[in-house]
């Protein structure tokens, strides 16, 4: 073996492997400012092409939603790399789906308001979102798409590559990332996070299993993010209710949410 190859192997063992806010250990080699910069582009893009709902209420409505979840987070990951500011942007899409970005970008199509019929189960689609970002597994499922060697090569560790190569480099990789679906284990981590991260800022966390019992009735359309490798929802189901319990208890400790219906 070169000895470039055995750098190669032992090198995601130093640089890259750590730890989910649930314990999972992970890979993710893209470094946090490039991710960033694909998530502020990223939204950038989507703010121009994409018609945004400017009604007040509906805005206040999910903002203060965001807000409690996104201030809730912080205090049950304090280890997790949070953004400093949050931005929240309501997009005009019939689809019922959300995402959050790295940098910290949420977005929520208007379609999912009509699955996500009161602040609790909004709370359930943000918190879901929000443990995504902080779980890192945006970077995590780059960094398996791209392959451990192509990242390596791509952040300059082989090579003279300057920051607005890689950022095209890896942009490309990301804009597929961000249209696939995550894995089940992604899906399953952020499902218990959200659900903690709701009940710890003040909503019933009972309301996550009727969020995914309206998608359900919602006629198998599906947020993009589960396409093709999301659990089903009974799946979803049971596993949110495996972990009611300590749920429960957050939530009655915690101050109930004050959001507008
Ligand atoms: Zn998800």
């Amino acid at each position: 073996m070169k000895p470039q190859m055995l750098f190669l192997l032992i090198l995601p063992a130093l640089v890259g492997c750590d730890q989910t806010p649930t314990g999972r250990t992970q890979l993710t080699l893209v470094p946090d400012y490039i991710m960033t910069d694909i998530g502020r582009q990223t939204f950038a893009q989507m703010r121009q092409s994409q018609r945004v709902v400017t009604d007040t209420g509906v805005n206040r409505r999910v903002r203060c939603v965001a807000r409690e979840i996104t201030k809730a987070a912080a205090r049950l990951y304090p280890e997790a790399k949070m953004p400093e500011t949050w931005e929240v942007a309501i997009f005009q899409n019939p689809t019922p789906n959300a995402f959050a970005l790295p940098g910290g970008h949420i977005g929520v199509h208007s379609g999912m308001l009509r699955v996500a019929d009161n602040p609790a189960q909004l709370a359930a689609v943000i918190g879901h979102e929000v443990g995504h970002l902080l779980a890192n597994h945006g970077n995590e499922r780059l960094t398996q798409q791209l392959g451990i060697k192509s990242v390596l090569l791509l952040v300059g560790l082989f090579g003279d590559i300057n920051n607005a190569q890689i950022l095209q480099a890896i942009g490309v990789g990301a804009r597929l990332g961000i249209t696939l679906p995550f894995s089940r284990a992604h899906e399953q981590e952020a499902d218990l996070m959200g659900l903690q991260m709701m009940a710890a800022a003040g909503f019933p966390p009972s309301q996550s299993v009727e969020l995914w019992r309206n998608m359900a009735r919602s006629g198998g359309a599906q947020p993009i993010e589960f396409l093709s490798t999301h659990p089903a929802h009974e799946t979803r189901i049971q596993n949110l209710r495996s972990h009611m319990t300590q749920a429960l208890d957050r939530f009655h400790h915690a101050q109930p949410a004050a959001c507008p219906p």
